[in-house]
């Protein structure tokens, strides 16, 4: 059976080594009997899934010990609600709005606190990374808030804001694991799995343990007390059993290519091959300002419905699924997560230019 080179913005392509291995280990689980997703999460099987799924993530992203990890549930949309709840000291946030994600989290925090915008991008279509290097930062802000990559626009921080000594909270989930980090300039790092990791149901939330609190609102739902679920090792209920099975899977996969570096050399390489095509041909477009490129997401244009239209049911026939771009947005998106092959970058540009003769509207 064929499969596609899959663009999907998330859920999104996996590693084929690892669905394989998922495949090999899916009726008996290392001679246990049982697929992991019938075992016991408190099963002595199972401890070692979640605690090498941690250790392999710490080594990955050179985790400090003072940080905990957790794999929760909810998705990143729930952590929306989460960090407010769980940060908000004095009442106070600032957040940098660049895109639907941060806009989201933005206004749900309001339901816990004052929060102000800081900045935003959102006058030219959040097509750019505000200037972030001297933002009026609130003295009493509890932190300042990003969305890191910016999944529907694919634009990305290339430096992270000066927050003026505040805690820095980072939405991670479309570019988690796509290169290295610096995990102690964040006071929180989180993030749904299923753009770059794994498959939906699971997030991981890397945060300081000094931001953790005894003292929360009486109204924080027990699960989303982050102190209860970093004391309880993420199994104050049971936990996304197999998701964090797979996620672990993939931190293997990556270190197996070289660890962090390598992936992002990778994905440097990827993104170039897709813009400089964009950038050097006369019918598609990227749609951001260059030095804000994500090497995640990359949406472009044709700038004619029709064509657009045309061009991604062709592309589909040709194997190429998901590059319609965001409802919000139109035209095109190629997301090129970590687990998308450099072949499959390749195979698109060379169909791009196949499209771009065939529908040269003066041709010769
Ligand atoms: C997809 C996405 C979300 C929402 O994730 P859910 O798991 O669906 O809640 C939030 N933030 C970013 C940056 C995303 O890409």
């Amino acid at each position: 059976m064929k499969r596609v080179y899959n663009f999907s913005a998330g859920p999104a392509v996996l590693p084929e080594e690892v669905l394989k291995e998922a495949q090999e280990e899916m009726m008996n689980y290392r001679g246990c009997g049982m697929s992991v997703m019938e075992m016991s999460h408190r099963s002595a099987m199972f401890k070692e899934i979640i605690d090498e799924a941690e250790a392999d993530l710490r080594e990955l992203m050179g985790i400090p010990d003072n940080y905990k990890v957790l794999f929760l549930q909810g998705g990143a949309a729930l952590h929306f609600a989460t960090i407010p709840m769980n940060l908000m000291k004095n009442g106070v946030a600032d957040y940098i709005v660049t895109g639907q994600w941060a806009k989201k989290a933005y206004v749900e925090a309001q339901k816990y606190g004052k929060v102000n915008k800081i900045a935003t991008s959102e006058d030219k279509t959040f097509s750019y990374i505000p200037d972030c290097s001297d933002l009026p930062v609130s003295e009493d802000a509890d932190y300042v808030y990003i969305c890191q990559n910016n999944t529907i626009y694919g634009t990305t921080y290339h430096t992270l804001p000066n927050t003026k000594g505040k805690t820095l909270v980072a939405d991670v989930s479309s570019c988690f694991l796509a290169g290295p980090i610096d995990v102690e300039k964040y006071g929180v790092i989180y993030g749904g799995v299923q753009k770059n990791i794994g498959p939906a149901g699971v997030q991981i939330v890397i945060i300081r343990e000094d931001l953790l609190r005894d003292d929360l609102p009486a109204y924080v739902p027990t699960m989303l007390n982050l102190k209860v679920q970093a004391d309880n090792g993420s199994m104050y209920n049971t936990p996304p059993c197999y998701g964090i099975y797979i996620c672990g899977k993939v931190f293997k996969w990556i270190k197996s290519i070289g660890g962090l570096e390598a992936m992002q050399k990778r994905n440097e390489e990827k993104a170039a091959i897709l813009y400089d095509y964009l950038d050097n041909n006369s019918m598609f477009r990227g749609t951001v300002v260059k030095k804000d490129r994500s090497l995640m997401n990359v949406p472009f244009i044709i700038g004619d419905k029709d064509l657009e239209a045309k061009f991604v049911s062709e592309a589909k026939a040709a194997g190429f699924e998901n590059l319609k771009g965001h409802r919000t947005v139109g035209g095109m998106r190629a997301s090129i997560y970590n687990a998308m092959p450099i072949e499959g970058v390749k195979a698109l540009v060379e169909f791009m230019k196949k499209f771009e003769k065939e529908n040269a509207a003066n041709p010769g």
